[in-house]
């Protein structure tokens, strides 16, 4: 009999043909209407309505505040509790939300994230009728007080990065713009320097680079870079130099550019150093071997030096001349990809055993050492920095949308050969 009833239920509604014969609140399960119909052909069948209000069917939203300031990196955290008369979790939809300010985003069945989205001040958060207010505050920095930075390091740039403490380990994405170089041998003689089309996904090319990225990606995983490439724009363009790598780059919607088929004469690759980031202003490389030339150049141009002991090109850190370098023989035979080494496959890490990169028995050896070499803590130091060289997430006021962000001045700063 029970059986029957549930058919009845998922399977039968009542058509216009159909009579109601009766109807009346479940004596069992409150909330619950039943109705008894009848067909054209004089069979009756019954169906109800779970959510029935006169039958005493009610339920309740609430917003708690679980964290009550965020930014761009670091959410405010609302939680949702809708529940029926019975406390039986009932659905709900973003589609029903707005907030004043920053991004909300669901991210479990009762949790929403407000993300910064560059305005800071009170926000309210509305779900339903409900709402509920938070903060969008700026992002912490890591103070530099004559040269010394917060965490007692030399910092050669008196750039206050975004700092979350020693033992933040958020991964941060950083949008990739690559220039594959068009060649004087495929595209003629009389090539003019400039960008001279942008491949999309649906390109060949799109594939192989997403490969690549992702080559990038692991090689970070396994170093403890918490950073993560994503393949934002593919262009073609022919170009001569650094300069012209820069001067066509700048104010595209990217975090990091690279270059890459061509590079000096007798090189792997080159790059602009920076040491302070700009919004509009991505860091920029030339590279034309490896994914590990690739990581070198781009480690370049955030910062990153050779190391003092370098085969070639000695120098500290850019950014932090204690640890912000390569060094060879790390883990045995390997080497951080910053210095010459045969082995240049990984980035140094202080917090890391050498077998918890590598998976290959080493007695106890630490991975790097903020005395000599820990190219990850310098890729992670600046990583949010670098995101918001371009700032996906930011609210832009209709009214600006148009007006071009930077102007395409000459850019001044160190150049590193290979
Ligand atoms: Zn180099």
């Amino acid at each position: 009999m029970r059986i029957i009833f549930l058919l009845f239920v998922f399977y039968v509604s009542p058509t216009y043909a159909d009579t109601l014969i009766k109807s009346g609140c479940s004596k069992g399960y409150l909330g619950v209407k039943w109705f008894i119909y009848e067909d054209a052909d004089g069979n009756q069948y019954v169906d109800q309505d779970p959510r029935s209000w006169e039958c005493g069917f009610d339920r309740f939203l609430n917003l708690n505040v679980e964290k009550e300031s965020g930014d761009r990196f670091n959410p405010a955290i609302v939680t949702v509790d809708y529940k029926d008369m019975l406390g039986r979790n009932e659905p709900w939809g973003m589609v029903h939300h707005s907030t004043t300010v920053g991004k909300a985003v669901r991210v479990g069945r009762d949790t929403v994230y407000i993300f910064g989205d560059g305005r800071t001040g009170d926000g309210i958060f509305t779900l339903g009728r409900e709402e509920i207010q938070f903060r969008i505050e700026e992002e912490p920095v890591c103070e530099v007080d004559s040269r010394i930075d917060c965490e007692g390091y030399r910092q050669n740039s008196s750039q206050d990065l975004i700092y979350y403490g020693e033992d933040d380990d958020r991964v941060v994405t950083w949008e990739l713009g690559v220039l594959v170089y068009a060649t004087h041998y495929t595209h003629g003689d009389d090539l003019p320097v400039g960008i001279m089309g942008e491949l999309d996904e649906e390109h060949p090319l799109w594939d192989k680079w997403q490969k690549r990225v992702e080559q990038y990606n692991s090689i970070y995983e396994e170093s403890g870079v918490h950073i993560r490439y994503k393949l934002s724009k593919l262009w073609l363009a022919h170009y001569h130099n650094l300069y012209d790598v820069g001067t066509m780059t700048t104010g595209k919607p990217v975090d990091v550019v690279l270059g890459y088929g061509t590079s000096y004469v007798d090189t792997c690759g080159v790059a602009r150093v920076q040491t302070h980031f700009r919004e509009g202003k991505p860091p920029y490389s030339m590279s034309r071997c490896s994914v590990y030339t690739d990581l070198h150049e781009i480690g370049h141009s955030v910062g990153l030096a050779h190391g003092p002991e370098n085969q070639l090109w000695q120098a500290t850190g850019y950014i932090f001349p204690e640890f912000g370098h390569g060094w060879n023989d790390i883990c045995n035979g390997k080497d951080d990809l910053m210095s010459y080494g045969r082995e240049g496959v990984f980035h140094s890490n202080s917090k890391l055993y050498c077998d918890e990169i590598f998976r290959d028995w080493y007695p106890a050896i630490l991975a790097g050492g903020r005395e000599w070499s820990d190219t990850a803590h310098a890729l992670n130091r600046v990583r949010y920095g670098v995101s918001l060289v371009h700032k996906e997430n930011d609210y832009v006021d209709p009214d600006l949308r148009l007006r071009p962000i930077q102007s395409k001045a000459r850019r001044i700063g160190i150049e590193v050969i290979d």
